[in-house]
C-alpha cells in the first residue's frame, strides 16, 4: 500500500523564483510563467471547461493518475480517463460521480472539497487525495472554468490507516483470552489488508515451534503455503527468516524477495520452486515478544497483490506483533491463573486437610471431602446447616470461635482440640484448626473459613515417643533387674494396658518377676496366677513360644484357644474371668539376639490393641530388654571384677589360656613367682610364652616340674581346669618345700649314716669281744669297750637330738627359767669337750671373775652350749682356738662361741638354723651331722626369751651368740 511521494522534476532557477513568488503572493505572472509554475508544483492541477472537458493538467496530476505526462493525460478522452481508476469515498464505498467536488463546483459555483480514494487500474494501487475544485466565474456569474487541485494524502491516510488498524488489532487482541483463536482473528485482520498471507508460529515452553495460524487470501496458495511449511519447516533450516528472527529477536524485512533472497532462504531446488509457485514478492518476519519472553513470530508476505513491504510496514507489523505478544502473554497468564484456580479448587476438594466455609449465619457453605470425612458425613450433609445441626457435640466449643472470627475480623490460629472421652493412648482423637475471616469484594467479612487437621496420629506418635522416652530414662537409671521389671509395669500401666506381667528366664523356666494391675482389687488375683512356666516339655505354651521365636503375639481379642491353653497350664479359669482381660499382647524381651524373657500387656477392653500398640509395646520391650541385659551384664562384670580382684591377691599363680591358645590372664602372683611380667605373657601364645611348661600333663592332680626362675631353678606344682572358654591353670612355688623335702630325704640318709657309723663300730667291737678265736689283751679289751661306750654315747646323742627336736616341735619340751650358773655350765661344757678334743683345737673360756647367774633352764643352756662348742670344733678342721665368752651387759649376759674355722656364707646365715638344714657337704668338709643342732639351739634360746644369731664369713670363722637375762638377786 506504500506509495512513493510525487517528486516533481527539479525546477530551473528561474522557475523556482517564479514559484517562490507565487507562494509569497507576488502575483501575477505571465501565462508562461504560470504554466511553468503549475508544471512544477507537487499537487496535481487540472482545469475543466464548462462542458466538463479537461483543458489543462499538469504533470503531477498525470502522475497521480498513473500516467507519464500531462500531454498523455490531456490526449485521453474523458471516458478513458475515468476507466483508469475506480473512485471510492472516504468510507471506501464507490463514489457517486455527481458528488465529486468538481461536479458540485459547477453546480454550487463555489469551491468544493472532498477526500477521495481511487484505486488505479490495473495495478490496484490505492491513492488518497484531497480534491479541491474551485469554479472560475464569468462576470455574469457563469462557471467559466473549474480548477481542480489534487493533494496526495496517501501517506497520511496510510499512517492513519495503520493507526486505525492498530486500534482495531488492539481491540481484537484484547477481546479474548483464547489466544489461538485471537491469533487466527488477527491473521484475518492482516490478510488481505496488510499482507497476502500471514503465518503465526508459537514457541512453546519446551522451545518447539508450533504453527498456530496459516492464512492466505488465496485458498489454493494457502494449501501451497502449508505444503511448503510441512516439507521445509523453519526449525530445520537455520537460514529461514523465522529461525533468524527467533535467534536475533529483531524484525526482518525483505522488500523484494523475488530472486536472491528466495534463493538464500531455499534449501534446495524444490524448495525454491515452491517459493516461486507461491509468487512471493516481499515479506516480513517479526518476533512475538512480551515481558522479555519470546513467544514466537509473525510472518507476513505479499505475492499476487504486487505490494511490496517497506520500513513503515515493518514498523507496523512489529507493533502488531508486540501487541499480539502481550495479548498472548496475558492469555497465557490468565490460562495459568485459570489452571491454578482449577488446581486450587481441586486441592480444596482433595486436600488432606479439612477445609470449610461458613456464612455469616455460621451455616456450612462449602465443605471439602477431608472435613466431611472427619465429621463422618458426606459434604452434602453439611451444606446449609449449622455445626450445631451437623455435630451437636462440637458446636458449643467451636461456634464461639467462628463468631469471634466474624466479629473481630481477626483469624484464630491453631486451636487444638481433643475429644476427652478416651483415657488411653490410641483412643483419643486430636485436631488442630485455624479459622479466618473470608472477605467479599467490598472487604466486608462474609463468612468464616476454617482449616481443620486431624493430628491424632501425630499426637499419638508424640505420646508414644514421650512414653518411650520416659521408659528409656526410667530403665536406664537402674541396674537392678527386678527394679527394671517394676518400672516396665509402672510405665505400661495404665497408659498402655490394664495389666502387665514381666517374666524372665531362669534355667528352663520363665519366672514372673513383676505383675501389676491398674485395679488394686484385681492385683491379688493377678498375683495368684502361676508365676512360672516351663520352657521345655509338655507344659509349654504361648509364653514359651514367644520366648523361643522372639516373635510378638497380638490378640486383639483373646481367643478361646488361648483361654484353653491357660486352663491346660493350670491357670484357674475363674480367675481369668474375674481379671477380664480381653485384649492381649505378648512381647519377647530380647537383646543381642538372645531371649531374656517375655512381657505381657493386657486390657479388659476387647479390640483394645492393634498393630500400632504392638509396635509401641515391642519398642518398650526392646528398651526393657536392653536395660535388663545391661543389668545382667553389670552383675556378671561385677562378679568378674571381684574374681579378678581376688586373683590379684591370691598367692598362687593363676593364668588362663583361651581356646585359641592365647594367654588371657596372668595374675600378679604368677609374675612374682616366675619373674615373667604380665605384659610379656598375657596376650601371647602360651606355646611360646610358657614353652617349657608341661601344660598338657596338668590336670586336677598337681604336676610338679622345674622351670628357670628369676633366681635359679624353680619347682612349680601346676593344676589345670577346663572351662567353656579355655583352661585355667594354677600353680604354686614348691621350691622351698621341695628343698625341705630334699632335706628330709637327705636327713634319712644322713641320720641312717650317722646311726650306722656308731652302730657299725659298736657292732664290730662287740663281735670282736665275743670271738673265742681271738685272744685280746686287757688293753685291747678295754679299747673295745671304750669304742662301744663312746659310739653308744654318740648314738644316744643323735637319738636325743631327734627326740628333743620333735619335742620342741610338738611343744612338749618344758623349760624352767630359774636361776642357772652360766659360768659353771660353760666351764663344764668345755671340760666335757676337752675329753675328746681333736688335736690342734684349743678351748678357751672368757668369763667375769664372778660367776654369772642367768634366768635360764640349766639343762637347756648346757644343751645349747654343747651344740655350739661341738660345731665350733667340728667345723674347724684346721684346728685353732675355740672361745666361749660370757660378757655381762645391762641386765643381761651375752654368751658367744667363736671359732676360726670354715665360716658360713652370708646367704646361709638364716637357713642353718632350720631343722635338718645342713650346708653343702663340700663347704662342711664332709663333716657328719643331722642338721638338728642349730635348730635345737635356736628353739631352746627362743624359749628362754633370747635370739640366737651368727656372724660369720667363709674361711674366717664363725661366732654364734645369744643374750640371756641376768637372774635377779634372790631368785
Ligand atoms: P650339723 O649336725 O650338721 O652340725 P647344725 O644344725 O649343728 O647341724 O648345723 C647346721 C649347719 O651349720 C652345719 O651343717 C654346718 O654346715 C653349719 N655350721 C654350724 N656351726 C658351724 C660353725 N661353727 N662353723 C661353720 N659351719 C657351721
Amino acid at each position: 500500500m506504500s506509495s512513493r511521494p510525487v517528486t516533481p522534476n527539479e525546477p530551473t532557477d528561474g522557475e523556482q523564483a517564479a514559484v517562490d513568488r507565487v507562494r509569497t503572493g507576488e502575483i501575477v505572472a505571465s501565462p508562461v510563467e504560470l504554466a511553468s509554475i503549475l508544471r512544477h508544483v507537487g499537487d496535481g492541477v487540472t482545469a475543466q471547461g464548462p462542458d466538463g472537458k479537461m483543458v489543462y493538467a499538469n504533470d503531477a496530476a498525470a502522475r497521480l493518475c498513473g500516467l507519464e505526462s500531462a500531454e498523455e493525460m490531456l490526449a485521453l478522452a474523458g471516458s478513458e480517463l475515468v476507466e483508469r481508476f475506480e473512485i471510492l469515498g472516504e468510507d471506501r464505498q464507490p463514489f457517486q460521480v455527481d458528488e465529486l467536488p468538481n461536479r458540485r463546483a459547477f453546480v454550487s459555483r463555489s469551491p468544493e472539497e472532498a477526500v477521495l480514494c481511487y484505486r488505479l487500474r490495473p495495478s490496484g494501487d490505492e491513492r488518497w487525495s484531497v480534491v479541491r475544485s474551485t469554479p472560475i466565474l464569468t462576470s455574469d456569474g457563469r462557471v467559466q472554468l473549474v480548477i481542480n487541485v489534487f493533494r496526495d494524502i496517501t501517506e497520511e491516510r496510510d499512517a492513519e490507516a495503520r493507526l486505525h488498524f492498530l486500534a482495531e488489532a488492539g481491540t481484537l487482541l484484547s477481546s479474548s483470552l483464547d489466544y489461538e483463536a485471537t491469533l487466527a482473528d488477527l491473521a484475518g485482520l492482516l490478510v488481505p489488508r496488510i499482507a497476502d498471507y500471514c503465518i503465526v508460529d508459537a514457541l512453546d515452553e519446551d522451545a518447539t515451534l508450533r504453527q498456530v495460524v496459516i492464512s492466505h487470501r488465496d485458498h489454493e496458495r494457502a494449501e501451497l503455503l502449508r505444503e511448503l511449511r510441512r516439507r521445509y519447516p523453519p526449525e530445520a533450516n537455520e537460514a529461514h527468516p523465522v529461525s533468524q528472527v527467533l535467534r536475533s529477536r529483531k524484525p526482518y524485512l525483505v522488500e523484494d524477495a523475488r530472486d536472491a533472497a528466495l534463493a538464500r532462504a531455499a534449501v534446495d531446488e524444490e524448495h525454491l520452486a515452491l517459493y516461486q509457485a507461491l509468487g512471493a514478492l516481499s515479506y516480513i518476519v517479526v518476533p512475538l515478544e512480551a515481558r522479555g519472553r519470546l513467544l514466537g513470530t509473525i510472518s507476513l508476505g505479499t505475492g499476487e497483490s504486487g505490494r511490496r513491504f517497506g520500513a513503515a510496514d515493518l514498523e507496523l507489523a512489529h507493533e502488531i506483533a508486540r501487541r499480539a505478544a502481550l495479548a498472548i502473554d496475558n492469555a497465557l497468564l490468565f490460562q495459568s491463573a485459570q489452571e491454578s484456580y482449577a488446581q486450587l479448587d481441586t486441592m480444596l476438594r482433595s486436600a488432606p486437610v479439612g477445609i470449610g466455609f461458613w456464612d455469616r449465619d455460621l451455616r456450612f457453605v462449602r465443605v471439602n471431602d477431608a472435613l466431611a470425612a472427619l465429621n463422618k458425613l458426606s459434604p452434602q450433609q453439611h451444606i446449609g446447616k449449622t455445626l450445631g445441626e451437623v455435630i451437636p457435640t462440637l458446636a458449643p466449643a467451636l461456634e464461639p470461635l467462628y463468631r469471634q472470627v466474624l466479629e473481630s475480623g481477626e483469624p484464630v490460629v491453631h486451636t487444638e482440640s481433643t475429644d476427652d472421652a478416651a483415657l488411653h493412648i490410641g483412643e483419643q482423637r486430636h485436631w488442630l484448626s485455624s479459622y479466618y475471616p473470608v472477605r467479599g469484594a467490598d472487604d466486608e467479612t462474609i463468612g468464616v473459613g476454617g482449616l481443620i487437621m486431624e493430628i491424632t496420629d501425630r499426637k499419638r506418635a508424640d505420646d508414644r515417643l514421650h512414653l518411650l522416652a520416659e521408659a528409656g530414662e526410667l530403665f536406664s537409671t537402674s541396674l537392678d533387674r527386678d527394679e527394671i521389671a517394676a518400672r516396665i509395669a509402672q510405665v505400661a500401666v495404665p497408659r498402655l494396658a490394664d495389666s502387665c506381667n514381666v517374666y524372665v528366664v531362669s534355667a528352663d523356666r520363665l519366672e514372673r518377676i513383676a505383675c501389676v494391675n491398674n485395679d488394686p482389687r484385681l492385683q491379688p488375683l493377678l498375683e495368684s496366677l502361676p508365676a512360672s512356666f516351663a520352657l521345655e516339655g509338655a507344659g509349654t505354651g504361648m509364653l514359651a513360644k514367644v520366648f523361643d521365636t522372639r516373635e510378638p503375639v497380638l490378640f486383639s481379642t483373646i481367643t478361646a484357644e488361648y483361654l484353653d491353653e491357660l486352663d491346660r497350664l493350670g491357670t484357674d479359669s475363674a480367675t481369668i474371668d474375674a481379671l477380664g482381660t480381653r485384649s492381649l499382647m505378648l512381647l519377647p524381651i530380647a537383646a543381642r539376639g538372645q531371649s531374656l524373657g517375655v512381657l505381657t500387656l493386657g486390657s479388659r477392653q476387647p479390640e483394645r490393641f492393634d498393630e500400632h500398640d504392638l509396635d509401641l509395646a515391642q519398642e518398650l520391650a526392646r528398651r526393657a530388654a536392653v536395660a535388663i541385659d545391661s543389668a545382667q551384664l553389670f552383675r556378671a562384670v561385677e562378679s568378674r571384677a571381684q574374681a579378678a580382684q581376688a586373683l590379684e591377691f591370691v598367692g598362687d599363680g593363676v593364668f588362663l589360656v583361651g581356646r585359641d591358645g592365647v594367654v588371657r590372664l596372668w595374675n600378679p602372683a604368677a609374675s612374682r613367682i616366675t619373674g615373667l611380667a604380665e605384659s610379656a605373657v598375657a596376650g601371647a601364645a602360651v606355646a611360646e610364652a610358657l614353652a617349657d611348661w608341661p601344660l598338657d600333663l596338668a590336670g586336677e592332680r598337681p604336676q610338679t616340674f622345674p622351670v628357670d626362675g628369676p633366681d635359679g631353678e624353680l619347682w612349680l606344682s601346676l593344676t589345670a581346669a577346663e572351662f567353656t572358654q579355655g583352661t585355667v591353670y594354677a600353680f604354686r612355688d614348691l621350691t622351698e618345700e621341695r628343698a625341705v623335702e630334699q632335706l628330709r630325704s637327705d636327713f634319712v640318709s644322713t641320720v641312717s649314716h650317722e646311726l650306722r657309723t656308731p652302730l657299725a663300730a659298736i657292732y664290730g667291737a662287740a663281735m670282736t669281744l665275743r670271738r673265742d678265736d681271738v685272744v685280746l689283751g686287757a688293753e685291747q679289751h678295754e679299747g673295745m669297750l671304750a669304742v662301744i661306750a663312746g659310739e653308744s654315747e654318740r648314738l644316744a646323742r643323735i637319738v636325743n637330738d631327734i627326740l628333743l627336736a620333735s619335742r620342741l616341735d610338738s611343744g612338749a619340751a618344758a623349760f624352767d627359767l630359774g636361776p642357772a650358773d652360766a659360768t659353771e655350765i660353760a666351764r663344764a661344757v668345755l671340760a666335757a669337750a676337752e675329753t675328746h678334743l681333736p688335736a690342734g683345737i684349743e678351748l678357751v673360756l672368757t668369763a667375769p671373775a664372778q660367776d654369772v647367774q642367768v634366768a635360764a633352764d640349766p639343762d637347756g643352756l648346757r644343751q645349747v652350749l654343747v651344740n655350739l662348742v661341738e660345731n665350733a670344733v667340728k667345723y674347724s678342721p684346721e684346728g685353732g682356738r675355740v672361745e666361749l665368752e660370757l660378757e655381762p651387759g645391762e641386765g643381761r649376759v651375752r654368751l658367744a662361741v667363736r671359732d676360726r674355722g670354715l665360716g658360713i656364707p652370708a646367704a646361709e646365715h638364716e637357713r642353718i638354723f632350720e631343722k635338718f638344714y645342713r650346708l653343702d657337704p663340700n663347704l662342711s668338709r664332709g663333716v657328719g651331722g643331722t642338721g638338728l643342732g642349730l635348730y635345737i639351739c635356736r628353739e631352746i634360746v627362743r624359749r628362754m626369751g633370747g635370739r640366737i644369731r651368727v656372724e660369720s664369713e667363709r674361711g674366717r670363722g664363725s661366732t654364734f651368740s645369744f643374750d640371756l637375762p641376768l637372774a635377779l638377786p634372790g631368785e
